[in-house]
């Protein structure tokens, strides 16, 4: 064909192929969790499922957390053992089947089927996908940057059209029809990745640091199989016996949530191969890894204490026609794509500048503008009646310029600042931020009263103002250690 078809705006041509297969997965992500917390509180006689409004937005903000804590896990499995083109392909199937199980008329059965089958699905899909991307530019091709720059756009693209048409469909018609819809969303997905396959690289065959079971000592395998028997049986006692609950699966989760990214850091920290200046580096990197968790904590409450606002305290007939809540979902992604190449620009040249703003100051930004997205929610809060939609999208809007402060510039972060001999879970490391700030959201939200949205948006967000200028004050301190050059001696000695 002609020359243009090529390359994919100049990149790879498996990039396009990535993009597109990325954003069908999060088009059925993202309309499945659109539709979710109503689905989840709506009453039976509605097509609902009748939980409890608390239990359902704990049970998301759960359900979002272990789909990123399950990075870890997929990262491994694909690095080890699968290769990321058929951990892309296992993950892209379970979440198809996951998405099936909600579009059949089978209540809690089906629901709990379908979040085992995406939780796993997409921790073996989502780290895979965004590696391959990796594998597509030579460590020093300087449009790495770039490359992931577009495959984020892909993320956006697949996430604000989702909540319009599975969103949408969904509430209208059909919960199930809505969710049949995330279901074919995803089989396009795979189609695409399966017709594109032959142009990525030769990396994502196979796995990158193969397992040699022969070669692992018995005495790790005993231990390993232990305490997974230990975990299965633990875990099946609770489930048969009814013991755990839903309440107690979503307090576990948020304890793991938090115990991993822990567990984590005390592992590289105390590694004989990470060596002191990586050391230095990374005591820098944990407050902004704790900065990027309380972003994530209010970020992601916009399919929980949000979706919960939308439906219940605006007034969706403000503009002479019935708003369907799902769509303000779509906002934050919008506003992501309209304003990704104004952030491109001004990246440029505040870097550009003899005194580089650091990491720290663009978090300490994302977690203020955060905080105020919730602070301006205090206004109409305080006044009677609900609220005009326009207080709701200047708030989504405010977290999402938030998010361009802190998540493409986290992941560089993350890539720079974590230990080489760490550097294929890099990934999963970053996504274990998201993990913990829902795990910690669902325990949050269940503070929310919709009685009185104004103290529960005030106290929250004014927390992250606070977190914010604690961060900002402590950046000089922060940058000493994150800036240290790799062979020079660390401040530590
Ligand atoms: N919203 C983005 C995604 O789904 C990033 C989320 C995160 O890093 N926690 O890919």
């Amino acid at each position: 064909g002609p020359g243009g078809d090529r390359t994919f705006f100049g990149h790879p041509r498996a990039l396009g192929g990535l993009f597109f297969t990325e954003a069908w997965e999060r088009f059925s992500y993202y309309g499945m969790r659109a539709l979710l917390l109503y689905y989840m509180y709506d009453q039976v006689a509605n097509g609902g499922l009748g939980i409890p409004a608390d239990t359902a937005k704990s049970l998301v903000a759960a359900y979002g957390s272990v789909t990123f804590m399950s990075a870890v896990l997929g990262g491994w499995l694909s690095d080890r053992f699968l290769g990321d083109r058929r951990a892309t392909l296992y993950g892209g199937t379970l979440i198809m089947a996951g998405h099936v199980c909600l579009a059949l008329p089978a209540g809690v059965t089906a629901l709990f089927a379908s979040m085992v089958l995406i939780a796993v699905g997409t921790g073996l899909l989502k780290p895979s996908v965004s590696s391959s991307v990796g594998d597509l530019y030579g460590r020093d091709d300087p449009r790495r940057d770039a490359g992931f720059s577009i495959y984020y756009m892909g993320i956006s693209v697949g996430a604000v059209a989702a909540p319009l048409v599975v969103g949408t469909l969904g509430q209208s018609y059909d919960y199930h029809l809505g969710f049949g819809v995330a279901a074919v969303g995803m089989a396009l997905g795979l189609v695409v990745y399966l017709r594109t396959g032959r142009h990525l690289s030769s990396a994502s065959n196979g796995p990158k640091n193969p397992l040699v079971l022969r070669e692992v000592p018995r005495r790790r395998l005993l231990i390993a199989a232990a305490a997974a028997a230990v975990v299965v049986v633990a875990l099946g006692t609770a489930a048969g016996t009814g013991t755990l609950g839903v309440g107690g699966v979503v307090n576990l989760i948020s304890v793991l949530a938090v115990a991993l990214p822990v567990a984590y850091f005390t592992v590289m920290l105390r590694s004989p191969r990470t060596g002191p200046a990586e050391r230095t580096r990374l005591r820098g990197y944990i407050p902004l890894f704790a900065a990027a968790v309380v972003f994530w904590v209010i970020q992601e409450q916009g399919a929980t204490v949000i979706a919960q606002y939308a439906q219940q305290s605006t007034d969706l007939d403000a503009f002479g026609f019935a708003i369907p809540p799902t769509w303000f979902q779509s906002v934050g992604s919008f506003v992501l794509i309209v304003l990704t190449p104004l952030f491109a620009m001004l990246w440029l040249r505040l870097d550009r500048r003899p005194r580089p703003p650091s990491t720290a100051a663009k978090f300490s930004v994302a977690l203020a503008v955060a905080g105020c997205s919730f602070l301006l929610l205090v206004f109409p809060g305080t006044a009677a009646g609900p609220s005009n939609p326009l207080w709701l999208v200047g708030s989504l809007a405010l977290v999402t310029v938030g998010e361009m402060c802190l998540s493409p510039i986290g992941l560089a972060a993350t890539t720079r600042l974590a230990p080489a001999a760490f550097a294929t879970q890099t990934m999963g490391l970053w996504l274990t931020a998201g993990a913990a700030g829902q795990g910690i959201g669902a325990q949050l939200v269940k503070l929310y009263d919709p009685a009185t949205t104004a103290v529960y948006f005030g106290a929250v967000g004014g927390a992250a103002v606070v977190l914010a200028a604690v961060l900002l004050a402590a950046a000089p301190l922060i940058r000493r250690r994150t800036d240290v050059p790799a062979a020079a001696p660390t401040p530590e000695g």
